[in-house]
């Protein structure tokens, strides 16, 4: 059975700098395999100052003339580009479960949530960002907001096409020029995306793709015409990052990595409960910065976990589920599997080394994993594992499970299931997480509600869709004009 299209064979792709793909300057290159088979299907540049300066000398001419050409004329380019995105939406979908490992499914959903995104932008037309008022006789105050000029993006790996598509399509409509720096491990994605930007007609230099790591990113950090930077990854990486970018005097808003708490108390209706932890840890394998790791069962759970138990257990690899994106993360897993047992936790499921799906024997696989009885004295309690594993941890009370959600550094996501109101509104009241939900095991919230985090899970002030976007991109100007001598005095004449 074909899970994914993968490439007849690996991919020599470049970055996108002025309208043109080029090599790297330092010839080196990165290679990327599937997390399916672990074979080759491609490799991009490994980018260094030098290329950032060419991407950013590109970005700059073009945003001078960017910034000039109305939001009505840069959103007709937009709409072009929606266009050719859906008529690839298989090609793209495919290209992102083939790198990230996902299944075609989860991948599909990616691109439509990034289409969204798009969406989203392409209202920014009709939006009154501004506004003017006669602050005093013959005085306006007006207010605009203005591109920034040139920005740039830096994205994880589990979400090839979408994390991208949160920053660019907005950013580029607001008029700045944008340098997408995606991630080393699912780079080829981006190229289809640079590709539908080229064949929507945006000018050379408006979008731009340079490829690498870490000294792509330090790079990029430093460059002193790239004037703000969204970064999203994990958090060690985030707050590098946001430290380095405003050591400059220059924005960041970076989004790092988490440990979301799914709360389930007594009341919690049962197979609403049961799929939303379910869906929630075995989705995108576990490698979403949304995924439940950490289910808080409030009171007597036997029954319910039980049930999640053989839930978790009736999930096929391939075609339910996909595969870990490399072996060293895997190997990672499976030790922070282990060390949750030999710490004490009781193993209900075990995934490891599980049989692998027909034709794709050598890839990276992990079927969903259940621990229970953890203790908060254990790491794969406070540690954001990354993987299809749910910690399960057990207490009487729903403020004791309140006050154990709190104590993580993390601040991304929590949820509850109740099938009660005022629980529901208790939890929300109290939690400290930039998104909630209730009984939905995965809060993303659509557009044109915003997407970020709180505590350790973001680095910077606002958000990086929707609204907090707008924010993000551009910068507000105050003018304030008189518009004649007034005759009659008054304190701004
Ligand atoms: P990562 O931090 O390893 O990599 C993210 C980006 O940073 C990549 O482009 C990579 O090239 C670069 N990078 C990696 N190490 C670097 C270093 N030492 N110095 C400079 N740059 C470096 O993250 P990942 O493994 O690709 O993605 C998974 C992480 O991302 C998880 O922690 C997940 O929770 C988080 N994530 C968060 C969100 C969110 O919205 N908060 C969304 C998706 C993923």
């Amino acid at each position: 059975m074909t899970l994914v299209n993968l490439p007849g064979a690996p991919i020599v792709a470049k970055n996108l700098i002025g309208g043109e793909w080029r090599d790297g300057a330092t010839g080196e290159r990165i290679e990327v395999r599937s997390p399916y088979t672990n074979q080759v299907i491609g490799s991009v540049p490994s980018s260094t100052m030098a290329d950032v300066e060419a991407a950013a000398a590109a970005a700059k001419d073009a945003a001078a003339k960017w910034r000039q050409v109305p939001i009505k004329e840069r959103t007709q380019l937009l709409f072009r580009y929606r266009e050719h995105l859906l008529r690839d939406l298989e090609p793209v979908s495919h290209s992102a479960a083939a790198e990230a490992g996902k299944t075609v499914a989860e991948a599909r959903a990616g691109v439509l949530k990034g289409i969204e995104i798009v969406e989203y932008a392409l209202s920014l037309q009709n939006m009154d960002v501004g506004g003017t008022l006669e602050v005093s006789r013959g005085v306006t105050c007006e207010t605009k907001r203005e591109p920034l000029g040139v920005v740039a993006g830096i994205t994880p790996f589990n979400f090839p096409a979408m994390v991208p598509m949160w920053q660019f399509p907005i950013a580029v409509t607001l008029g700045n020029a944008f340098i997408l720096k995606p991630s080393e491990k699912v780079p080829l994605t981006s190229n289809l995306l640079g590709e539908l930007m080229i064949e929507a007609g945006f000018p050379p230099g408006v979008f731009s793709i340079v490829h690498g790591g870490r000294p792509a990113v330090e790079a990029l950090c430093d460059h002193p015409d790239i004037a703000a930077l969204g970064f999203v990854g994990s958090t060690t990486v985030a707050r590098a990052v946001y430290q380095r970018v405003t050591a400059h005097d220059r924005r960041a808003l970076c989004l790092g990595g988490a440990k979301n708490h799914l709360i389930v108390v007594p009341d919690a209706e049962r197979d609403v409960t049961i799929d939303g932890v379910v869906g929630s840890f075995v989705g995108c394998a576990g490698q979403r910065c949304m995924a439940a790791s950490l289910m808080i069962a409030v009171g007597d759970s036997d029954a319910l976990i039980d049930a999640i138990v053989e839930k978790a257990r009736s999930v096929r690899l391939g075609p339910d589920m996909g595969a870990i994106i490399d072996r060293a993360a895997l190997e990672r897993l499976e030790g922070d599997i282990q060390k949750a047992v030999d710490q004490g936790a009781k193993l209900r499921l075990d995934g490891r080394k599980p049989k692998a799906p027909a034709g794709y024997e050598e890839g990276n696989w992990l079927a969903p994993t259940i621990l229970d009885h953890a203790s908060m004295e254990m790491e794969c309690t406070t540690k954001e594992l990354f993987g299809p594993v749910l910690t399960i941890v057990r207490v009487k009370t729903l403020d004791e499970a309140l006050a154990l959600q709190d104590s993580t550094p993390y601040g991304n996501a929590a949820s509850v299931f109740t099938s009660r109101g005022d629980v529901a509104r208790y939890v929300a009241e109290r939690v400290r997480t930039g998104m909630v939900g209730v009984n939905i095991g995965v809060p993303v919230p659509r557009e044109p509600f915003s997407f970020g985090g709180n505590k350790a899970s973001r680095f910077g002030q606002g958000d990086m869709t929707g609204a907090g976007a707008i924010e993000l991109w551009t910068w507000l100007k105050k003018i304030t004009t008189k518009w004649s001598l007034q005759p009659d005095a008054n304190w701004m004449s």
